[in-house]
């Protein structure tokens, strides 16, 4: 089925740059890593990571992709190496290219944080309709979608799931707002591996549309580089090998944020627009970060949602498709 109120118009005029990732078409290429006997990584050159841990006699997968279509193409790549049953799906938020595969699972228990319950109630719908929209690439299959995804277990601070035998524990942890305001990070001791979800990004750009940046950029991760990870798999880009890359990998994240409540920052204090705000934001991360994927589509929502944070609009306003096009308009072109 389509988003609801899904809209079947073409693109504006040709002459502007093109909305979000709307124009970037090019599949990319997966690769499946074993990063530890039964420890599985799927990453597709900065497109949405997922992952997987074998039990003793079960998986867990950790997000689900866009659409049953595609999460259907990583479950054949993964069982090459396993045909244990799908007990769990962990979901590290709730964004729509994140969850809504989940029906390809065929998951006894899918597991998110309590608030990422919430917010699909709240904004599940809006944001299938505004993601998709955005990045169409990504939605293929989009008519195999049943239906917004809902968690069938959560938690607030830890969840454990001991994988039997001697595989030790996954465990499942609320490091506090980041990217939203239910991200999960997915941790195994044995291993010291961490699935850090949308809360680490390894060379792409971040999403903040949704963010506390403050706190993201401050305690939240200071919380993922307590783990010690010696391998670490962000929300997009390659798997992060060795502690100084994992640790790489958080400061660049937390340097982006860094900058862009800098920048941001003084245009609001000095009683400027939001237009400044993102000029002047685009111009202090585009040398260092401009290369990276989903730069160019992610900034005009980034520095709308920090710019409502600093006025003390503590949670974030509602992505619409209607909204996207607003703000891109007022601030891309
Ligand atoms: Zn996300």
């Amino acid at each position: 089925m389509c988003p609801p109120g899904h809209r079947h118009d073409l693109e504006g005029s040709v002459a502007q740059k093109a909305f979000a990732s709307s124009a970037d078409l090019d599949e990319k290429e997966r690769t499946l890593e074993v990063l530890a006997d039964g420890v599985y990584a799927l990453t597709a050159e900065g497109d949405p990571n997922v992952g997987a841990v074998e039990g003793e006699d079960f998986v867990v997968c950790f997000e689900a992709l866009a659409t049953p279509v595609v999460a259907r193409e990583w479950l054949a790549m993964l069982r090459q190496h396993t045909d244990k049953p799908v007990r769990y799906l962990v979901l590290s938020h709730y964004h729509a290219v994140r969850v809504l595969g989940a029906s390809a699972f065929d998951a006894d228990v899918i597991v998110a944080h309590e608030n990422t319950r919430a917010l699909v109630a709240e904004r599940g719908a809006e944001d299938w309709e505004s993601e998709f929209g955005r990045m169409p690439r990504l939605a293929k299959g989009a008519d195999s979608v049943p239906g917004l995804t809902w968690p069938t277990l959560t938690f607030s601070d830890r969840l454990t799931i001991d994988l039997g035998g001697d595989r030790g524990d996954l465990v499942l942890d609320y490091c506090g707002r980041g990217h939203t305001e239910g991200d999960l990070v997915a941790w195994l001791p044995q291993h010291k591996i961490l699935f850090a979800g949308d809360l680490v990004e390894a060379e792409a750009a971040l999403y903040t549309g949704d963010a506390f940046h403050r706190e993201w950029a401050s305690s939240t991760l200071d919380r993922v580089a307590a783990y010690g990870a010696e391998q670490l798999v962000g929300g997009r880009g390659g798997v992060t090998k060795g502690r100084s890359a994992v640790g790489a990998a958080i400061d660049q994240t937390r340097e982006f944020l860094t900058v862009m409540i800098r920048e941001v920052g003084a245009v609001h204090e000095a009683g400027g627009t939001l237009k400044d705000a993102f000029d002047r934001a685009h111009a202090a991360l585009e040398p260092g970060y401009g290369h990276w994927p989903i730069f160019e589509h992610c900034l005009p929502f980034d520095v709308s949602r920090l710019w409502d944070e600093l006025s003390g609009v503590d949670r974030p306003v509602i992505w619409t498709a209607e909204r996207d096009r607003e703000v891109w308009d007022r601030l891309q072109d």
